[in-house]
């Protein structure tokens, strides 16, 4: 079964394609049959599958790593709808996206709005998608940790993206990750306050684990 949320407006499926264990997820609204496609990780045809019965609007991408795109210009070509991304990933994208999309900005398909938050760290183009209480993360936050970092610039940034804009939501939120499965930001609240009461070395970065880095 690849559906993971429903509710009486939308339905969201998780699809785990590639040899990265990728999440896609396909949100569709209930009301109008409209979906959108987050991230293209591999095997098109899946995805397409998946999309049969509903209206496909929006390709919309979290970041621009190869692991979540393998199979972006196959669906692109097939789907010819719009693809969307943070114009700090974007340049890594050929052809470049027809959207460009920033913080706040909302996404309208159907009766679904979906909340645009640009949370840097990952990639300096990161994004997360919200509706409802529901966040898709990208590679921005998993179960138990942060996404990876490649510098400790860039682990600051992934923990400011973090405490000032998804901690903030409520403990009730799903988070559905790039990879594996979704988790409770409550459980993620416990977990962070627990590293930050503990000292951190100065350069800490890369695999980063609340509970035992
Ligand atoms: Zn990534
Ligand atoms: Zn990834």
């Amino acid at each position: 079964m690849t559906v993971v949320a429903k509710d009486e407006s939308l339905e969201i499926q998780r699809l785990e394609l590639g040899a990265f264990g990728t999440n896609a997820y396909i949100i569709t609204c209930l009301k109008s049959g409209d979906s959108v496609v987050i991230d293209a990780p591999a095997e098109a045809d899946k995805i397409i599958k998946r999309l049969e019965g509903t209206h496909p609007r929006y390709i919309l991408l979290t970041h621009r790593h190869m692991d979540h795109i393998g199979a972006l210009s196959e669906l692109r070509s097939r789907l010819q709808i719009p693809l969307a991304a943070h114009p700090a990933d974007a340049s890594a994208l050929s052809p470049a996206p027809e959207i460009l999309l920033n913080d706040g900005d909302i996404i309208s398909f159907g009766k679904v709005r979906l909340e645009v938050m640009h949370t840097p760290g990952h990639t300096p183009g990161s994004l997360c998608f919200k509706t409802g209480k529901y966040l898709i993360s990208g590679d921005t936050i998993f179960p138990g940790g942060p996404g990876k970092t490649g510098s400790p610039a860039d682990f600051q940034e992934i923990l400011k993206s973090i405490t000032s804009k998804i901690l903030t939501l409520d403990d009730d939120t799903e988070i559905y990750p790039g990879h594996g499965d979704k988790t409770v930001l409550k459980k993620e609240k416990e977990e962070f306050v627990i590293f930050s009461s503990r000292q951190h070395p100065t350069d800490l970065c890369g695999d980063v684990l609340w509970l035992s880095s």
